[in-house]
């Protein structure tokens, strides 16, 4: 059974909060300090949120490098971190910076986020690189008491968009039109915007995984799937829904009843002490039991918020132990040539004793 949200929230919060327990870390990793590059990694460590910034901590303070478009923005956001306004370039600032420390510094960074250039620069100005283990997202991936009022937040709006949005499914409306409404419906109800490009696909289309939108117009008799999200204060979230135009075939119900019947026992595996990779396997044992686990054709979910796919991953045999406050989506699909896909998307949180939906939308199988 779900737990119930009360027993979720974990009380720590904020960015001084989260730099101070990163703190902690980096002498774990050898480092003096951390060179953060990844933009989703400075709005948590500092709460900046423009488009270009490089935030280095160090064990006493941290510094957050930005140019003068973000003057005013960083002067509101910044938390916990001194700004300084780069004139001839955020790199080179930084570089300064490094090195009129005395000594050689051992910097953390993450190598996904830095590119050749940069880090050859930077190395000129005395640094020595320590790879950061992908520790902020680590932080990341267990959220605090504000982060899940968001992320709930941001569940509930995309929830009450495709509800309002399922009058509009019918025959003659075009898979762009369609997009084009859940988007629109996104900002009305106070979401920054669509945390990711809404994916409508109709019929033949349905069995592609991740389509983009077309002109295509909808049909009866047709499989539509419906994946949309909606971003709140930086928080994702991330739905799925498939619906039938029109009364559906025997077979098409008993494959949604069997798509539904795998998300419920990807959600039953998921509990505090969990692997990942358990709960994968569960919804994927669930297909199998009615031999259509060779149209699942990837993983079973992902965790999300400041970005739309971020740690941990429940794919087959994911290691990742399960925690109180993260939140993860549990999104089974399958896609038969011809035929067409399904797939059913919620957004959970791990609470103590299991999990808590944060998504609302019906999930029953709607015949339009
Ligand atoms: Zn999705
Ligand atoms: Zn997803």
């Amino acid at each position: 059974m779900a737990g119930h949200s009360a027993d979720v929230i974990p009380t720590r919060s904020g960015p001084e909060e989260r730099s101070g327990r990163l703190r902690v870390l980096l002498s774990e990793l050898g480092a003096d300090s951390l060179l953060v590059s990844h933009l989703p990694n400075i709005r948590y460590l500092c709460g900046f949120s423009g488009s270009a910034g490089l935030l280095l901590v160090e064990r006493t303070k941290s510094t957050l490098f930005t140019d003068s478009r973000y003057t005013f923005q960083a002067r509101e956001e910044v938390i916990g971190a001194d700004v300084r306004i780069a004139k001839r370039g955020i790199l080179r600032a930084l570089a300064e910076v490094l090195r009129d420390r005395r000594r050689r510094l051992r910097v953390a960074y993450s190598p996904a986020h830095m590119t050749v250039g940069e880090k050859q620069l930077l190395e000129r100005a005395g640094v020595r690189w320590v790879s950061d283990g992908n520790i902020v997202e680590k932080l990341r991936a267990v959220k605090d008491a504000e982060e899940l009022s968001y992320i709930r937040k941001a569940a509930i709006l995309i929830s009450d968009v495709f509800r309002r949005t399922l009058p509009l499914i019918r025959s003659e409306v075009s898979e762009l039109e369609l997009a084009a409404e859940i988007e629109r419906g996104v900002k009305r109800g106070g979401g920054s915007g669509p945390s990711f490009e809404t994916i409508v696909a109709s019929g033949p289309r349905s069995a592609w995984a991740h389509a983009r939108p077309t002109s295509k117009l909808l049909r009866k008799s047709e499989l539509v799937v419906l994946d949309q999200g909606a971003i709140i204060a930086g928080y994702c979230s991330d739905m799925t829904r498939t619906v039938h135009l029109g009364r559906a075939s025997a077979k098409a119900r008993s494959l949604y009843q069997a798509v539904l019947d795998a998300q419920h026992a990807g959600k039953q595996a998921i509990r505090p002490g969990a692997t990942a990779g358990e709960v994968d396997r569960a919804a994927r044992g669930s297909l199998k039991s009615s031999h259509l686990d060779r149209y699942f054709t990837h993983s079973t979910g992902h965790g999300l918020g400041l970005e739309v796919h971020e740690m941990p991953r429940l794919g087959k045999g994911e290691q990742t132990v399960l925690c109180e406050g993260m939140v993860l989506t549990v999104e089974p699909g399958i896609y038969i040539e011809g035929l067409g896909g399904i797939r059913i998307e919620d957004d959970v949180i791990v609470t103590a004793h299991g999990y808590d939906n944060l998504t609302t939308a019906p999930r029953d199988f709607l015949e339009l």
